[in-house]
């Protein structure tokens, strides 16, 4: 859902730029005038954003875009020549903005301060300097001629030079693998419609223009992708990876009048905790997060320590009661398998619940989770690995007991 989420904005985004880039030629004199100064006003609020969140990959790449179109840009307009410029910068540039982020994104995402990694990062921008110094006092002829030669010969629309379309697709390469790494990373899907878009700016040749609307339009993405993972990071559980307390306490202002909340506790974690460790304890955390993160129809969040929350929007409790009681033994029949020095251990933790349903005249959500919460008490006096529905309005002596050992019968 998240991911989908993500797609979409990238792909509008992108669809967008391409599509009004084959109108530049049509805009006013006046925009088609200080085009070439977008991309600088789009890096420099991404570099903004990039250096206060402390990620020093997103200031790379947006360093590296500011610095192709200045560097264009610079010498297209210089007594060195626009002629030149496209010659022999041109497709240097083209290889090596590709090749910088390739760089980049193997860098490890060490922030803004680490000095061992700044001096690599300057070293690296150093060579490059004296690499485009050395083109400009003359570089053999031959070697631009290699490095222009075009993918597609002869053709006025396709004007992507071989060296640089590799380059290219050696980093779009990597990109994919690092997207298909792990968990979902925003920053890699937003790093690849960048290389796309830049692709696309550069195969249509040296314009500026054109070149400045694609850089733009990176800059764009990489910076909303950056605004999105802060906004995750703020939002989800880093043990555990599913959504944490905030969140929840967001969810509730969304509920409408009729939902379920459902408390959930691990049973005796401290001794399990005491007996293998803390690490294992983390472990174990992870797993029942991701049982209950699968719940169908509910959304489950941290609510701290080894407690978490389901919330059913639009449920009744007898509407819910079957699949918190699937979750719970869902919990309960998965074996935990690890090792404690030579020990090989294999185990299971149990959970109980606590459930309570708004009502025409109780439908504040942190009442509701507070008569959920009296449930899991009382689920923990009865004997644990149990669910208890605490129903409002009715006197406190009449819960719902439900046990999974009991409904076996
Ligand atoms: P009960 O069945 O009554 O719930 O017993 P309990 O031991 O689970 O309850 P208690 O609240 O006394 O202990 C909760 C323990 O959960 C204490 C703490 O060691 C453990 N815990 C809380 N957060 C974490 C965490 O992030 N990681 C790990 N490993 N343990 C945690
Ligand atoms: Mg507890
Ligand atoms: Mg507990």
């Amino acid at each position: 859902m998240v991911v989908l989420k993500h797609y979409t904005w990238l792909i509008i985004l992108s669809v967008f730029a391409i599509w009004s880039s084959t109108k530049i030629s049509s805009w006013p004199e006046s925009i088609q005038g200080i085009l070439v100064f977008f991309p600088y006003v789009a890096v420099a609020l991404g570099l903004f954003i990039a250096l206060w969140l402390n990620r020093i990959q997103p200031v790379l790449i947006l360093l590296s875009l500011g610095c192709f179109n200045a560097v264009l840009f610079y010498f297209s307009s210089s007594a060195f020549g626009l002629d030149l410029t496209e010659e022999t910068l041109f497709p240097v540039l083209s290889i090596l903005l590709p090749l910088n982020i390739l760089l980049w994104i193997f860098l490890p995402e060490k922030g803004i301060f680490n000095k061992r990694l700044n001096s690599l990062v300057v070293l690296i921008f150093l060579v490059q300097t004296v690499l485009l110094y050395w083109l400009l006092i003359g570089v053999p002829e031959e070697w631009l001629m290699l490095l222009s030669v075009p993918v597609v010969q002869s053709s006025s629309i396709i004007l992507l030079s071989f060296s640089a379309g590799i380059m290219f697709l050696l980093t779009l390469f990597f990109i994919v693998l690092k997207m298909n790494q792990s968990s979902f990373k925003i920053l890699y899907h937003a790093v690849f419609v960048v290389l796309v878009l830049m692709l696309v700016g550069v195969g249509q040749g040296f314009n500026l223009n054109t070149l400045a609307w694609f850089s733009t339009f990176s800059a764009i993405v990489l910076t909303l992708a950056m605004i999105f993972e802060a906004h995750r990071i703020a939002y989800t559980d880093e043990l555990t990876g599913i959504l944490g307390r905030r969140a929840l306490m967001e969810h509730f202002l969304g509920l409408g009048k009729k939902y379920v909340i459902a408390m959930i506790d691990i049973d005796h974690f401290k001794k399990f905790n005491d007996e293998y460790g803390h690490d294992v304890g983390d472990e174990v955390l992870r797993r029942v997060a991701r049982v209950l993160d699968g719940v169908k129809g509910g959304s489950a969040f941290r609510y701290g320590g080894e407690e978490f929350t389901i919330v059913f929007a639009n449920k009744t409790v007898n509407e819910v009661m079957e699949e918190l009681e699937y979750i719970r033994r869902k919990v309960e029949s998965g074996v935990i398998e690890f090792r404690v020095g030579l020990k090989s251990i294999k185990t299971n933790v149990t959970i109980s619940i606590g459930a309570a349903q708004s009502d025409i005249d109780f439908n504040v959500a942190k009442d509701v989770l507070k008569l959920a919460d009296k449930g899991l008490f009382e689920a923990k006096l009865a004997g644990r690995n149990q669910i208890i529905v605490r129903e409002y309005a009715i006197s406190s002596s009449k819960v719902n007991h439900y046990k999974g050992s009991k409904s076996d019968e």
